[in-house]
């Protein structure tokens, strides 16, 4: 049986689904048009998430939300700014059929993320470092 999906789930998965990256809650109320309260967004993220519908990842402490269509997941995170982005292209599917069959496991999906710098954080650092020396 498909679960239901009320007017809220619905609007949330559609924000989610459509959105170039992953989401964080504050910016997942910010573009729902019904204005539901927090507690009520978490709990159909919640839902969402437990049904499959959507995944998760935390950064930092915080989580961010990204449509479980695409199955896997990749990500380029900044340390400065706490920005993700999504990449679709799989960098590792070599790499899992490898350990797959190193490890006589049957692999599903992956979440894979890289660290560093985005552009506009790289071009403060090197800003602040020239007004210094
Ligand atoms: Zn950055
Ligand atoms: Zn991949």
């Amino acid at each position: 049986m498909k679960p239901r999906l009320t007017d809220v789930r619905r609007e949330i998965l559609k924000v989610i689904e459509s959105a170039e990256n992953p989401l964080n809650v504050k910016i997942i109320e910010q573009r729902l048009l019904s204005h539901p309260n927090l507690s009520t967004i978490y709990r159909a993220l919640d839902f969402l998430e437990a049904e499959k519908f959507i995944r998760s990842v935390s950064f930092s402490g915080v989580k961010f939300y990204f449509t479980s269509k695409r199955g896997n997941g990749h990500f380029l995170v900044c340390k400065e700014c706490h920005e993700i982005l999504e990449f679709r292209e799989c960098v590792v599917k070599n790499l899992q059929k490898k350990i797959q069959e190193k490890y006589d496991y049957k692999i599903t999906d992956h979440i894979l993320y890289f660290q560093g710098l985005c552009l506009e954080c790289q071009q403060y650092i090197n800003k602040k470092k020239r007004i210094r020396s």
